[in-house]
């Protein structure tokens, strides 16, 4: 249930135990396209802020701007954030309230932000979250892929060396595996990724979500491979890289916690006592966990490490 709270107006949360002022971090999300995605409760955190702290105050002045709001705003971004964390620190626990922002979305998803949001908890200052758009999640939801248990890996390593070992590393996890990419990169990205992942896999590039060109490309990563170079719009606009887990041999999304305690407790146990232990265990379903443990018991199975 929904509980209006005016967040300028809440002057008992202002006061801490001492009756000394406490401030409040206010973790700001804005649209990642669409203003029209920005909530209520966001615009009106950020009318009421004593600062904005945004990662780029000329672009964060636009939105301002489009809502009317005119507020002190400082920068703070990846290369300043250490340098601006004592006296935002101070100014809050003097009972300043203190809007972030990035220049889209949620901040500290893929943006700064963490070590100013790890400052404040620290520092035992109130921190509050005006959720709203994220990339990561929007891509999620209509992406077609399953969305109940994903692996959010933000930028692929820009030098191909490192992104293909990133990869690799992730060839067979078992969940949804989101990532963000830059559209110079992302025809090497998909060729990459079909190279370690295999062709077979499925995937979606989503594009300019919420905004006027919003597309979404769907297939096997052999497939986007191979259009992506051919794909004029895929050079530009801002776009989400989402590729389907790694099915095992059962053809169930199965954690890697599953395997892990199938192949510790196969050869002690029948594949249906294993299947039956492990299914309790974690909360799957035995017949996609039993159909595992048979494939491996029978030598059929993945007989790789999950991670
Ligand atoms: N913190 C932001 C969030 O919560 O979505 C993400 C910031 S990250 C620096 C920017 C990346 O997010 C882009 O390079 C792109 O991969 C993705 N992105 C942002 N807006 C997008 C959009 N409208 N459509 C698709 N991807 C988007």
């Amino acid at each position: 249930m929904a509980h209006p709270r005016d967040i300028s107006s809440d002057t008992a949360e202002k006061q801490g135990a001492e009756g000394l002022p406490v401030g409040e971090l206010r973790v700001v999300a804005t649209p990642i396209g669409n203003l029209a995605d920005l909530t209520p409760r966001a615009r009106e955190a950020l009318a009421t802020a004593d600062v904005i702290a945004a990662e780029d105050t000329r672009h964060t002045s636009q939105l301002l701007r489009h809502l009317g709001i005119d507020r002190p705003m400082l920068s703070l971004h990846d290369h300043n954030e250490m340098a601006r964390i004592p006296a935002l620190l101070a100014q809050l626990k003097a009972g300043a309230c203190i809007a972030l922002v990035s220049d889209a979305g949620t901040p500290l998803v893929s943006d700064p932000g963490s070590a100013l949001v790890a400052a404040a908890v620290a520092a035992g200052v109130r921190v509050t979250p005006l959720p709203g758009a994220s990339a990561c999640l929007a891509a999620l939801c209509v992406a077609g892929l399953p969305a109940d248990r994903f692996a959010f890996e933000g930028f692929l390593p820009a030098k191909t060396a490192a992104r293909r070992a990133a990869l690799e590393a992730l060839a067979r996890e078992p969940r949804t595996l989101v990532f963000y990419e830059a559209p110079h990169r992302i025809v090497e990205a998909l060729a990459d990724a079909a190279q370690a992942f295999g062709a077979d896999r499925l995937a979606v590039v989503a594009r300019e979500l919420t905004k006027l060109h919003e597309t979404l490309y769907r297939g096997t990563l052999g497939e986007l491979a191979a259009r992506a170079p051919a794909e004029p719009n895929l050079a530009r606009g801002e776009m989400v890289l989402l590729v389907h887990g790694y099915r095992t041999a059962g053809g169930d999304d199965l954690p890697a916690e599953a395997l892990r305690w199938l192949r510790l407790l196969l050869p002690h146990l029948a594949p249906s006592r294993a299947a039956a232990v492990v299914a309790e265990g974690l909360g799957l379903r035995r017949q996609a966990v039993y159909a595992l443990a048979l494939s491996l018991a029978s030598g059929t199975g993945d007989d790789e490490s999950v991670e």
